[in-house]
């Protein structure tokens, strides 16, 4: 190793999710027989009408540097989006652009926490939470969840971690990347008056707001108690949505203050988002809608056949997914016959033996489980059910 490295930079690894995903494409194009449910990304294209407005964007000339915290149309847009959606007054200079929901949670960790704060979050967490909160001088807080409470924190156990010491922000991410956990108005109304009695500041990770399935609602914690508006950070974008994972746009809702602070930070590390992306994302917030639902409908028919056939396999267990487009399944009963030792060696056998690749989950916090995304064809969901089931038979 080079002598030259930071003990912080260190002390980063790199994303499992994005690099398992380079992993299967690399295999598939290399001609081997791998079947691949890593990406966490929609497998749509991006709508028509959106990648008009790129490309009218280029011809017209949108090519240059914008504002730092994004173009005002695109503010705009998103303050009128979002002051219906959730009931809360929200102006363009309550709005950050960033270059993706994964930004904008790295902006606001940045402009809410000196070295040492603590940021919580709970266990089945995304992979990048961890790392980003080392990569602000933060210190990651896990609550760990577990079946017995559905994968959930209660209020409960965040008023007994809270006993421990006070986290500066609560990290919080319903409809839930890996396990699809969404939590309940009762549930996200009671955590979010512990954060107002406490003064804990909120990032609230809603990339999958409009990704819930079988009458399931996604609820934010600032509508439900427009008080937090002043502590708290929604975080979202168009990448899930509206299949624009690689264009790149995230947004950022915050107290004008917070959110002039994000927009300066962002001036100094990364200068404005891609100037094209923004005026796709104008088109995609304010007409994307009937594309958008097109795309969940047909998520809610993929979920429900990958559902059903995961439950007829003996010996694994999952909690049901309200939304998003995962499935994070306890197949800690297999590793003994398999000679595994956790959710890595678990996968690696999975690839070698059957050609399967999906994620483990000991980077999301639970060793015991792995996940597959659904955000994939239904003959590849098939074919991918068909190995893991034969893979399964032959351990158990
Ligand atoms: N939060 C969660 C929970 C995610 O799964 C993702 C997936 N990439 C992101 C944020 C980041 O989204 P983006 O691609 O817009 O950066
Ligand atoms: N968030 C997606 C996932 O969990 C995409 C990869 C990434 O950005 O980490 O698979």
């Amino acid at each position: 190793m080079s002598g030259f490295i930071s003990k912080r930079a260190a002390g980063i690894e790199p994303s499992v999710t994005l690099s398992l995903n380079t992993r299967a494409n690399a295999l598939k194009e290399a001609g081997e027989d791998v079947v691949g449910l890593a990406a966490g990304e929609p497998d749509f294209e991006t709508p028509e009408v959106i990648k008009e407005a790129g490309i009218r964007a280029i011809r017209e000339g949108k090519t240059r540097y914008t504002p730092a915290a994004g173009i005002k149309p695109l503010r705009e847009a998103v303050a009128a989006e979002y002051s219906e959606l959730l009931g809360i007054d929200y102006q363009w200079k309550n709005v950050v652009i960033s270059h993706g929901a994964k930004h904008s949670i790295f902006n606001a960790l940045y402009a809410l926490t000196d070295p040492g704060d603590e940021v919580m979050f709970v266990t089945p967490y995304w992979v990048s939470y961890p790392e980003m909160a080392k990569l602000v001088g933060a210190v990651p807080r896990i609550v760990e969840t577990g079946a017995d409470t559905g994968y959930k924190m209660t209020v409960e156990m965040l008023k007994e971690e809270i006993t421990k010491g006070k986290p500066k922000v609560l990290l919080f991410n319903s409809p839930n990347n890996p396990a699809g956990i969404v939590y309940t108005k009762e549930e996200l109304t009671a955590i979010g008056n512990v954060l107002l009695e406490e003064g804990i500041a909120l990032i609230s990770d809603e990339i999958y707001e409009f990704l819930t399935f079988d009458g399931v609602e996604h609820h934010s914690p600032v509508k439900l108690l427009p008080a937090l508006k002043d502590q708290a950070v929604v975080v979202t974008g168009v990448s899930k949505s509206y299949a624009m994972t690689g264009w790149r746009i995230g947004f950022a809702l915050a107290e004008e203050q917070l959110a002039y602070r994000m927009g300066a930070y962002q001036a100094h590390a990364t200068g404005c988002p891609n100037a094209i992306s923004q005026a796709a994302a104008v088109v995609a917030v304010k007409s994307g809608a009937a594309d958008r639902d097109r795309m969940r409908d047909e998520f809610e028919k993929r979920k429900k056949m990958f559902g059903e056939r995961l439950a007829a396999i003996p010996g694994i267990s999952f909690p049901e997914p309200g939304g998003a487009f995962y499935f994070l399944v306890d197949v800690s009963a297999l590793y003994p016959a398999c000679g595994v030792s956790g959710s890595s060696e678990f996968c690696e056998k999975l690839l070698k033996e059957r050609g399967l690749l999906v994620i483990p989950g000991g980077p999301f916090g639970l060793d015991n489980m792995i996940r597959f995304s659904f955000a994939a064809a239904e003959e590849t969901l098939t074919m991918a059910l068909d190995r893991f089931e034969s893979f399964v038979s032959d351990y158990s």
